[in-house]
């Protein structure tokens, strides 16, 4: 259908897919870098650009609905960016003053003190921020640089000429669940632009497609982790502005590789989060509950006592790092943020990554726009500045990274101090490692005692089931439309998958959107039944499933969580 029907277009210089950190900072950077560019011909002589017409879409009902992040915030990127932030009121929650490091037993929490914390979580002096906040705040810097930003509107699929991109088709909206046209059909629009900067966060949609189309061969695959994300209003006398907490240990010790993260926002909120690595041998590996069960710790009961929840959310990280990163650019588009896989995993901090690409593909765009060339002649330049960069420094040192976690613990404490007096490098470089999902063992090949999902009984107070928390994530999605959640092959879940695998979409899935049940035209079996209202847009699924046959793709504009003081 949507190959016949007339869609309105509209041509602009620049398109950004999606308004996170990496897209606002490179849209802003590049209005800023044209009006130096045409300065500086003034004084000195050259060709002016003409100042470029520069769109953002943003598949969120508002700008900053989807960000979710853990927020420690490395100020590097955003001094470089405005040195004068803090006057423009860029929204800091808090300052950092008190980095801990923590490991947990089931019982017992311990740790450095503060002088010996190591490197990688000594934070003080960073920013505690909401993402949601500061995406709103740095679009109110674009739109009063003169960016358009469109929210509601998904990007779908990539245009093409003649192997170039020349931009991007939205979303259809108003389609009912048969794939029909309601009466509130409206069709995608066409939007060409000269390029077109792709930073949807992780796993995009759009990403994908351009990374599985022009990907080198025998790179690493990225690989993520899943971040379960609360914040709770705690009460006032265990309220400490300035505190970070991160650490690793109980529940989930080795398989998969977990750390957690806790810090205050405001007056009596505090931001807790449990991240599972995405490679675990059990099909049973389960964010959300791994989550629900740190909570029961004493360290953890002892500070939501009395405390109410207030938000729930979920998202993945990239983690592979540099050996993991995408060709970052091809004719007529360049990528950045989440989606080039522009993350420190070591040092638990992706923000200022994000934003740092985004600032180097906008001065390589002004350099484009000076020449008129938008093919990799210019754009590749992205990559040259990304070499230059302490971004490139900051990557190239933990490069190994995932890859000694990937060969196991013991390696990776023997590799550790290696890695540190060697620049990174360790005792092997560009350690080769294969995508999380291939991890996943087949319940026949696991040991009989972890062939069930645990049992687990939520109380309510402190612990809740995926059900419940969902709708505190803000999650809305119309009822009656195709899912957005393609699964290839339905057959699959109820035959092999539950035979191999036992279905673990029911387990690393966080809002609980899939679910097996009992066929009632076919007694004796099961069929899944796909609760895409649920769906807080984490991406887990179109990673951790084992067959690779689940695909997120966005629903209609504007759906989705709405991530609120996240
Ligand atoms: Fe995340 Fe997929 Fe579940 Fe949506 S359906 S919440 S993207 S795992």
């Amino acid at each position: 259908m949507s190959q016949e029907i007339e869609r309105e277009s509209m041509e602009v210089d620049v398109l950004f897919v999606g308004a996170g950190p990496a897209t606002l900072a490179s849209a802003w950077r590049l209005a800023q870098g044209v009006e130096e560019h045409n300065a500086r011909v003034e004084s000195e002589g050259g060709v002016p650009i003409e100042p470029p017409t520069i769109l953002v879409i943003e598949k969120g009902a508002e700008v900053g609905d989807h960000m979710l992040s853990g927020a420690v915030m490395n100020p590097k990127a955003i001094k470089e960016l405005m040195p004068d932030h803090l006057e423009r009121g860029f929204p800091v929650e808090h300052v950092v003053k008190k980095s801990m490091l923590k490991f947990f037993t089931k019982k017992y929490s311990f740790g450095p003190p503060q002088f010996a914390t190591p490197p990688q979580f000594y934070k003080n002096g960073y920013y505690v921020v909401s993402l949601n906040r500061v995406a709103k705040w740095m679009a109110e810097q674009c739109e009063q640089a003169g960016i358009e930003i469109y929210p509601g509107f998904a990007g779908d699929k990539i245009l093409y000429q003649n192997g170039r991109v020349v931009g991007v088709r939205t979303g259809d909206m108003g389609i009912d669940r048969e794939g029909n046209p309601k009466p509130t059909f409206q069709p995608g629009m066409d939007i060409f632009a000269k390029v077109t900067v792709l930073g949807e966060g992780v796993r995009g949609t759009l990403s994908k497609q351009l990374i599985q189309d022009k990907q080198p061969e025998g790179m690493n695959p990225q690989v993520y982790e899943t971040g379960i994300k609360e914040i709770w209003k705690i009460k006032p006398e265990k309220h400490q502005p300035g505190r970070v907490i991160h650490g690793m240990g109980w529940p989930n010790y080795f398989s998969p590789v977990s750390g957690m993260w806790l810090y205050d926002l405001g007056d009596d909120l505090i931001s807790i989060g449990y991240v599972p690595m995405l490679d675990s041998d059990s099909p049973f590996n389960d964010p959300h509950l791994a989550m629900q069960k740190f909570k029961t710790h004493p360290f953890m009961q002892d500070i939501l006592e009395g405390a109410e929840l207030v938000k729930y959310g979920a998202k993945t990280i990239p983690v592979g790092g540099l050996y993991s990163q995408p060709k970052l650019y091809v004719d007529g588009a360049v990528l950045v943020g989440d989606s080039a896989g522009f993350c420190n995993a070591e040092y638990l901090s992706g923000i200022h990554m994000a934003m740092k690409s985004g600032m180097m593909a906008a001065d390589t765009i002004v350099e484009a726009l000076a020449q008129q060339d938008f093919t990799t002649k210019t754009l590749g330049g992205y990559t040259e500045r990304y070499r230059q960069s302490w971004a490139w420094a900051e990557h190239y040192d933990v490069r190994n990274f995932h890859g000694s976690w990937e060969i196991g613990m013991l390696f990776f404490f023997l590799n550790q101090p290696v890695r540190m007096i060697t620049g990174g490098r360790g005792l092997i470089d560009e350690i080769k490692f294969k995508a999380g999902h291939r991890h996943m063992k087949k319940l026949s090949e696991l040991p009989p005692g972890k062939r069930q999902k645990e049992e687990f009984v939520f109380d309510g107070k402190t612990t809740f089931s995926k059900e419940h928390l969902v709708q505190f994530s803000g999650a809305a999605h119309e009822p009656d439309q195709p899912s957005h959640l393609v699964v290839a092959d339905t057959d699959l879940c109820r035959t092999q998958c539950k035979e191999e695998y036992g279905n673990p979409c029911e387990s690393f899935c966080p809002a609980a959107v899939y679910e097996m049940v009992d066929d009632t035209e076919k007694p004796g079996e099961t069929k899944l039944v796909i609760h895409h209202e649920n769906c807080v847009h984490c991406k887990t699924c179109d990673i951790a499933d084992p067959y690779q046959v689940i695909t997120w793709t966005p629903p209609e504009g504007g759906e989705g969580p709405s991530y609120d003081r996240m």
